[in-house]
């Protein structure tokens, strides 16, 4: 007997106290393992997770759980020649894995930086701004985001072992919620492998990832309100979960991923000998064969304008011929197996449904040559193509989970719309136009319909292409789709880790919400303690230091100056008779950015010093004009301190108040710069 996957479960390796179902290689047909979670603790699972993953994760900021996610990509990078090697038993090809393993390394990498770049050095988050909720400012409220007390449950498909994985887990861990993860059991083999690698790499606290082979029944039964389930399979399986008395009474939230008759429209400007339509037929054929259409993402359904039918159905059938079938070890091959036999089958059956109203134009479903291989013990299928006939409505509702796709015409632009729609919610969409207008009217019929749209030309075909194409989910983009489509929203960069946390509105004075948030609040407190804070290294700033600067006049010499300096001689500023006719400003007024700069030579103490750079301002406002002769002054308080984990300096977000005689603000913003951590430095 093979050998039989263990979960990991509760701080161990659990083996099932049965003798488990096989699973099958899907280009042989040999057991590649066994598969059981008999005896398995579900409830102590959930329970290992909530106290003692949540107590590893929660008091790690963002920057920390960051770092922990790239140092298991990296151990991931260094082990991945054995997920391949063991993945080509799931059908893949090379190139399929490529999309799978490296895919799912890449999100995790991309997910850290950018939770490093976009997240604070903390565990709490704010959302928006600052809203008065008193005129005195006594009373404020701010938004924050914060680690829920649960666990991260994933429900995963077949088709994608590690990246299906790998984009669930990093956003969970990066929220601080341990993930139990629960792999299809087709290609469970593959997920054990790399949860094996992580949990002995031993870079991830205990209780952060667990894995359960097998059945999940009972799961749902053993979470409460701050857990999640995120699920990604057939529809069939989330109506099951939709009807959890948990789900329905328990608040336990669930997300949904699930079946999608995606669509990719040709613009009715493209004609025969555009570089339009070699695009669109080799992103239909792309999306067809790769991971052998075994892709929530892939086209489906093929729209093209009627007078084209012919052309594209040709092009299509042409190329296809080109893909050999068989051993997805063999160079010679272009497509692999299906995952498995049964598999194949459900496939069959769809091109059977689809068949009711569309005539068969490309390949065999019931027989293909395959390379190097046996093409009965393995789940090899020809690509097949169809063309739907006049008002089909199988294509729009039945999905052949493999490399079918179903040409249909349309007859005007609103039309290609109202089909896009049959598909009652797609997570992608595709439209192949070089024509601007095409372009705005299809993408703003169909995205209602659609979690991501790619418009594709000539202009953007290379590195579209490199990017993946239709097909390819990106972390830095949403990936989910309305309706049929599970109405579920993974990944787009930060949004993703949002899913995992509670949004709080929280009520209080600016000196409390310093002290909860971290960030200095405008109206708290501020501290001068006589020392310039520009002196101050890392280790001794605090948030709400601040300086209070002398004040200075602005000359109308100063204005000239910096008008004949600079070369912005714009009226407002050089000539008082235009500048006394503006309805804003009745007269001279001085730059914006000479005010911004005055304030500079105002705050800055200029001596060599633990302030290393300036890298920008956020948020600037000018509020009120400033004439010659007014009178400036700014103060500056420290707002945020986040130390980089990779340097030795960090970032400091300064508040800057920029006032009047009249101590009314003329311009507000946020200083951004570079402070070492100690000064001087070692
Ligand atoms: P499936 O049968 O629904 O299985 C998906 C997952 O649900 C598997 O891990 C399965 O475990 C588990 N499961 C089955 N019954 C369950 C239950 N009663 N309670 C809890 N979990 C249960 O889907 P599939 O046929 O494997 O996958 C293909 C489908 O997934 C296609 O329809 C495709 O469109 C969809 N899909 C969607 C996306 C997306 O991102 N939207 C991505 C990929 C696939 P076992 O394997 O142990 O039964």
């Amino acid at each position: 007997m093979s050998a039989l996957l263990e979960s990991y479960a509760a701080g161990r390796w659990h083996r099932a106290d049965d003798e488990g179902r096989p699973v099958l290689d899907a280009v042989t047909g040999e057991e590649v393992a066994r598969i059981s979670s008999t005896g398995l603790d579900l409830g102590a699972m959930v329970a290992h997770g909530r106290t003692v993953g949540v107590a590893a994760l929660a008091p790690l900021t963002f920057h920390e759980r960051a770092a922990l996610l790239k140092a298991v990509a990296k151990h991931l990078t260094e082990v991945k020649d054995e997920l391949y090697e063991l993945s080509f038993r799931t059908g893949a090809t090379r190139r399929d894995s490529a999309v799978d393993i490296d895919g799912g390394i890449g999100t995790v990498f991309s997910l850290a930086s950018k939770a490093t770049r976009e997240l604070p050095h903390d565990t709490v988050h704010l959302d928006g701004g600052l809203e008065p909720l008193g005129r005195a400012g006594t009373f404020v409220g701010q938004h924050v985001w914060t680690s829920r007390p649960g666990v991260a449950v994933q429900v995963n498909a077949f088709n994608f072992p590690v990246w299906g994985f790998l984009e669930k887990l990093a956003p969970a861990l990066l929220a601080g919620s341990p993930t139990i993860v629960k792999p299809a059991a087709q290609t469970a083999y593959l997920a054990e492998l790399v949860v094996r690698r992580i949990i002995e790499s031993g870079l991830l606290p205990e209780g952060s990832l667990q894995l359960l082979c097998g059945s999940p029944a009972g799961l749902l039964d053993e979470l409460t309100v701050q857990d999640r389930v995120a699920f990604t399979g057939s529809a069939h399986t989330a109506g099951l979960l939709r009807g959890h008395p948990n789900v329905l009474h328990g608040g336990v939230e669930l997300t949904v991923e699930a079946d999608s008759l995606n669509c990719s429209i040709l613009g009715p400007d493209v004609a025969a000998d555009d570089p339009e339509l070699d695009l669109f037929v080799k992103a239909v054929v792309t999306e067809m064969t790769v991971k052998a259409g075994q892709k929530c993402t892939a086209i489906r359904r093929v729209i093209v304008p009627r007078p084209l039918v012919g052309t594209v159905t040709d092009a299509l059938a042409a190329r296809l011929a080109t893909i050999t079938v068989g051993d997805p070890r063999s160079d010679d091959v272009r497509m692999g197996a299906l995952v498995s036999l049964e598999q194949r089958d459900e496939v069959r059956k769809a091109i059977q449904s689809l068949r009711a109203s569309a005539d068969l134009v490309h390949g065999d479903p019931d027989r293909v040559e395959a390379i190097d291989a046996d093409a009965e013990r393995g789940a090899f299928l020809s690509p097949v193509l169809l063309r739907a006939h006049d008002g089909a409505v199988e294509a729009h509702d039945v999905e052949p989970f493999g490399p079918v796709s179903t040409v249909i015409g349309y007859d005007g632009l609103d039309d290609a719309v109202a089909l896009a729609a049959r598909g009652k919610g797609s997570l992608v969409g595709s439209v192949v136009t070089h024509d601007p207008a095409v372009a705005r009217h299809v993408v703003l019929g169909t995205a209602p319909w659609h979690g991501r749209i790619l418009v594709l030309d000539r202009d953007d075909a290379q590195e579209a292409t490199a990017a993946g194409g239709h097909g390819s989910p990106l972390p830095v983009l949403v990936h989910g789709g309305p309706g049929r489509a599970g109405g579920g929203e993974e990944l787009g960069g930060i949004r993703g880790v949002l899913h995992h946390l509670q949004r709080t509105a929280i009520q209080a004075s600016p000196d409390m919400l310093t002290a909860i948030t971290g960030r200095w609040t405008p109206g708290s407190q501020r501290s001068d303690d006589g020392t310039h804070p520009f002196r101050k290294s890392l280790a001794t700033l605090r948030v709400g230091d601040t300086i209070a600067s002398a004040s200075r006049t602005v000359t109308l010499a100063d204005i000239d100056h910096f008008a004949e300096f600079t070369g912005d001689t714009f009226y407002a500023h050089t000539d008082p008779e235009a500048a006394a006719a503006n309805p804003l400003f009745g007269g001279i007024v001085a730059h914006g950015y000479l005010v911004v700069s005055l304030a500079a030579g105002l705050f800055v103490d200029p001596d060599p010093g633990p302030v290393l750079a300036n890298f920008g301002v956020d948020h600037l406002r000018f509020l009120t004009p400033v004439k010659a002769d007014d009178t400036i002054a700014v103060t500056l308080t420290v707002k945020q301190i986040t130390p980089r984990s990779n340097a030795d300096y960090g970032e400091v977000r300064w508040d800057a108040v920029v006032t009047n005689a009249d101590d009314q603000p003329v311009a507000t913003y946020d200083v951004l710069t570079l402070v070492a951590k100690e000064w001087p430095q070692a």
